[in-house]
């Protein structure tokens, strides 16, 4: 079932998004259930990744899923897709020093896009749907997604981590405007 995402720029959203989300514990078909449904939505809305509490579950859930890719040697074929992650108590214990710029959106600060910047490559030790430990390295944009949804499990959003404020745009149909300070959430921003 696709869900609604909440949205960081509504009060009532943003009262959830700022939350730390707690541990799974139970691995059961509610679980399934939940994760299945956040596929969905991220699917349906067109991202690459989706945090519980995006969707008003407070549960150290993630999903990702990076873009698909046209094979070069298949000519006309359809695009295969990847395959989909799912993380549960997702840990990040190591990243690489390495740190680059790239663009970012969140589906819950919808048509907002801003540079970031990220470990190039980070390390992540998580359970599977059935509770099993697992380790994943990644590099590059799949590196980025997993940090900025393990962010949302801390209640941060891709806006506190945003250096240079002046990246920050909404895209409209006319194109891009640039986003005033006041709109941005005030939240876990470091000072
Ligand atoms: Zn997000």
């Amino acid at each position: 079932m696709v869900r609604n995402v909440l949205q960081a720029t509504d009060p009532r959203g943003e009262a959830i998004l700022r939350r730390k989300s707690s541990k799974v514990r139970r691995f059961d078909e509610a679980l399934e259930r939940m994760v299945g449904d956040m596929v969905e939505t991220m699917q349906a809305s067109h991202g690459v990744g989706l945090a519980g509490p995006q969707v008003g579950a407070l549960k150290r859930v993630i999903v990702a899923q990076l873009p698909s890719e046209k094979e070069e040697d298949e000519q006309d074929g359809p695009p295969q897709p990847r395959p989909v992650l799912a993380l549960c108590n997702p840990e990040i214990h190591w990243q690489s020093e390495e740190r680059e710029l790239g663009e970012e959106g969140c589906l819950s600060l919808a048509g907002w896009y801003g540079q970031v910047p990220r470990a190039h490559a980070v390390k992540v030790r998580y359970q599977d749907l059935k509770g099993r430990r697992r380790k994943i390295h990644a590099e590059g944009f799949l590196a980025r997604i997993l940090q900025h949804e393990v962010d949302h499990l801390q209640g941060t959003l891709f806006t506190d981590r945003v250096e240079d404020l002046t990246t920050l745009v909404r895209l409209t149909q006319e194109g891009e405007e640039p986003i005033s300070l006041e709109e941005v959430p005030a939240g876990s921003r470091d000072s």
